[in-house]
């Protein structure tokens, strides 16, 4: 039998060299015969159950074709019959490898058995399950072959199919929701209750309400529900809660399965608990961000501020600045007293920076004892020296960790963007440059990376330091500009102007010492000092007998506090001089602050006795409505709209609506700055109160001023 068998074989070897690839499947055919012939067990044994039955010769030639075999491939006995079996091939089969399945222990018990594709008459492919028997003639040897044919059916049962369904939504590890079209749960799977805590019982029958965090807005709801209700598939992140209470962040899919009409008859969610990743990403997060010592932003995050701080200013015009401060001493402080002195003075360190800032400025460590600071919008680029000198003030008094007080310093590089730079990269490396310049000082300094703003800086620090010795030093004097009436062309009062005698430059003007004592919060003494000299000069006039006018005093917007009221009803009392006596010139500035507390310091001061005027009108922000909230009685117009008169179309249109409006509200209008007749007329013949100017006078000391009055020096209209 086996030589016949080995016959066979080498015949379709031989058959398979002719024919090509096809042949494969013949020979694997008759390779699995053989497997199953060596394990002894393939008997022939009809088949009942089989659809199709053929018989073979042993060179594979169709000896039988049974009804069931025609109605399978569609080709009748005649047609069959005497072809090679190969005809029923489908040409690109290859099914070369099929006899290893036949090799395998087990597979020869019932026959050989596979499934393979075959090709019927139509030319329509189809899977059939193959099990092939030997024949054998009386002697035993065998004679043919018996093949078996069933359509493979493919597909699965539909119980089958549901079955497995169910079994891969109950093991899932996605949580598994499953609503019917009136949104009533229906079906849960088991990761549902190990996530969310509830049970089938508790859950089924329940609308998917029952998870919900409350977390969510309205809008993202109503996209929620629209994809429940068929809008199509939607992925997206959802909080929701747990049966304990406890929210959980779930990346979820709802979809929806609708019947044959189309309607909706569920609506699934498929959803997984990333509440873990979502912790580890808040830690990357707080990783990435922030340094682990000092729990300051490190780089990066400073980068990103930065940068997106850049783009705005980039496009409002401000300006900010970068700090890159390094603290000397930290590294022989380690070294001698150990590493964790030496962090506990960086944390410390941190802390009193953090506190000498304001909210918005961005206090990040970059590395080892440096740090930086970033002003995200400053109005002037010299107040980055200050910030500087503040940091630099806050590291001078010793430190104390432990039982060691510790004195360190500070070097301070500066850039200003978008001058010195427009990326962060820049700014930090021209930073670093100024720093390392700042450090060949031993003792703490800072330096921009500008030199311009370097000599602005040293300018800035000069006037600082020399206007508080000219405090000591009685350096400072008032001057008066008297103010006249446009009726009467009397003076009717004055303003008290700050001067400043230097030593050795001589007068200095307000404009260029105001500011810095305004940035500096010398401004407050000055003021002090000026409202103080103004009631002194004010009660020698009256020693004197001189019937004088009221005169105005300048306020800072920084002198503007709870306290105001009380410190110059005290000044007054200490001079014996009237509240009607002195008149208050504040800004605009002042208005735009504008809080409750404002008018309500206003409005004690009015109480007091005292007059307020609006300096500067016209400059700032200031409407009609605006200003109805404040108790003033004066307006002035500021010299800007005057020097157009009346000349300039726009100035005389602005001039002629202050007027107006200054007219409605009952304030008296002062305009500042006039320096010809040409301005007086215009003015006088809008309506204009009183003028202030070069035209009736220069701002001049105070025995000038009472000279002037005591003469009775008035202003003349001349003959228009
Ligand atoms: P201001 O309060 O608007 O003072 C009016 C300024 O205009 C004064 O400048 C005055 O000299 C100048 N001025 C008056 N008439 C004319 C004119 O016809 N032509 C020109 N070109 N200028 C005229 P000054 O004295 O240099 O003061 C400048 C600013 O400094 C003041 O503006 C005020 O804002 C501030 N200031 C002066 N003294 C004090 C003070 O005691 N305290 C405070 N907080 N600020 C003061
Ligand atoms: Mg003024
Ligand atoms: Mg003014």
């Amino acid at each position: 039998m086996r030589d016949a068998l080995e016959r066979c074989l080498a015949l379709s070897r031989q058959a398979r060299k002719e024919s090509g690839t096809a042949l494969a499947a013949t020979l694997a055919e008759l390779d699995a015969l053989l497997a199953a012939t060596r394990s002894g067990i393939a008997e022939p044994n009809a088949a009942a159950s089989a659809d199709a039955e053929l018989e073979l010769d042993l060179a594979g030639y169709l000896t039988g074709w049974s009804d069931g075999a025609q109605r399978m491939f569609g080709y009748a006995a005649e047609e069959a019959l005497g072809q090679h079996v190969l005809f029923l091939y489908a040409e690109d089969d290859d099914d070369g490898n099929i006899a290893e399945l036949f090799f395998e222990p087990d597979s020869g018990a019932t026959g050989a058995r596979t499934e393979v594709r075959r090709r019927k008459k139509s030319g329509e492919l189809i899977w059939v399950k193959l099990r092939l028997l030997l024949r054998h003639d009386e002697a035993g040897d065998p004679v043919g072959m018996l093949v078996e044919l069933n359509a493979a059916d493919s597909a699965l049962s539909a119980s089958d199919k549901i079955n497995l369904h169910a079994r891969i939504i109950e093991d899932s590890d996605q949580g598994v929701l499953i609503t019917d079209a009136h949104e009533r749960i229906v079906s849960i799977n088991s990761s549902f209750t190990r996530i969310t805590g509830y049970t089938p019982e508790e859950s089924i029958g329940k609308t998917p309400d029952l998870l919900r965090s409350g977390v969510h807005d309205a809008e993202f709801r109503a996209k929620v529900r629209s994809a429940m209700q068929g809008e199509g598939p939607w992925r997206g992140e959802i909080i929701g809660k747990r049966k304990n209470g406890e929210l959980f962040p779930q990346s979820v899919t709802i979809s929806v399965v609708r019947d044959e009409q189309g309607k909706i008859s569920h609506t699934f969610s498929l959803f997984s608990d990333i509440s873990v990743h979502k912790d580890a990403e808040a830690r990357m997060q707080r990783m990435a961000n922030y340094d682990s010592l000092t729990g300051l932003p490190n780089l990066c995050l400073l980068n990103q501020l930065v940068g997106q701080a850049l783009t705005e200013t980039k496009r409002s015009q401000e300006h900010g600045a970068l700090l890159v401060i390094d603290i000397t001493r930290i590294g022989a402080i380690s070294d001698t007293l150990g590493h964790e002195v030496g962090n506990g003075l960086l944390c410390e360190i941190g802390r009193l920076f953090r506190l000498s800032l304001r909210e918005a400025d961005v206090l990040a460590r970059l590395d080892g004892h440096k740090f930086a600071v970033a002003l995200l919008h400053i109005e002037k680029r010299e107040h980055a020296a200050i910030v500087a000198q503040k940091l630099l003030t806050a590291l001078a008094a010793p430190i104390v960790i432990g039982t060691h007080s510790l004195q360190v310093g500070g070097h301070i590089g500066i850039t200003v963007y978008t001058e010195d730079g427009t990326d962060v990269p820049t700014l930090i490396r021209y930073a670093d440059v100024a720093m390392n310049k700042a450090a060949q000082n031993i003792e703490s300094a800072f330096l921009f990376y500008s030199e311009e703003m370097n000599q602005r800086a040293k300018e800035h620090l000069r006037i600082e330091s020399e206007l508080r010795q000219a405090l000591s030093n009685n350096e400072l004097m008032l001057y008066y500009q008297p103010k006249v009436s446009l009726r009467s062309g009397r003076i009717v009062g004055a303003e008290a102007l700050l001067r400043w005698r230097h030593p050795v430059r001589g007068l200095v003007s307000p404009g260029v010492f105001i500011p810095v004592a305004e940035e500096t919060g010398l401004i407050l003494d000055l003021g002090s000092w000026v409202l103080e000299e103004a009631c002194r000069q004010v009660r020698e006039w009256k020693d004197a007998n001189l019937i004088m006018p009221p005169i105005a005093v300048n306020l800072s917007a920084r002198q503007f506090d709870n306290q105001l009221p009380k410190r110059i009803a005290a000044v007054l009392e200490r001079h014996g001089v009237q509240p009607d006596q002195i008149n208050l010139e504040i800004t605009e500035s002042l208005l735009v602050r504008g809080t409750d507390n404002v008018i309500a310091i206003m409005n004690e001061l009015v109480a007091m006795g005292m007059a307020l005027a609006l300096d500067d009108f016209g400059t700032g922000y200031s409407s009609l409505a605006y200003l109805k909230k404040f108790p003033i009685s004066t307006l002035k117009i500021d010299r800007s709209f005057v020097i157009g008169l009346p000349y300039e179309e726009n100035d005389c249109a602005i001039a002629r609506a202050i007027v107006t409006m200054a007219q409605q509200l009952r304030q008296e209008i002062v305009a500042e700055g006039v320096e010809t007749a040409e301005q007086m007329s215009f003015l006088r013949e809008l309506g204009c109160d009183q003028l202030q100017g070069y035209l009736f006078s220069q701002p001049i000391p105070a025995a000038d001023f009472a000279g002037m009055l005591r003469e009775g020096k008035r202003l003349a209209f001349g003959n228009r």
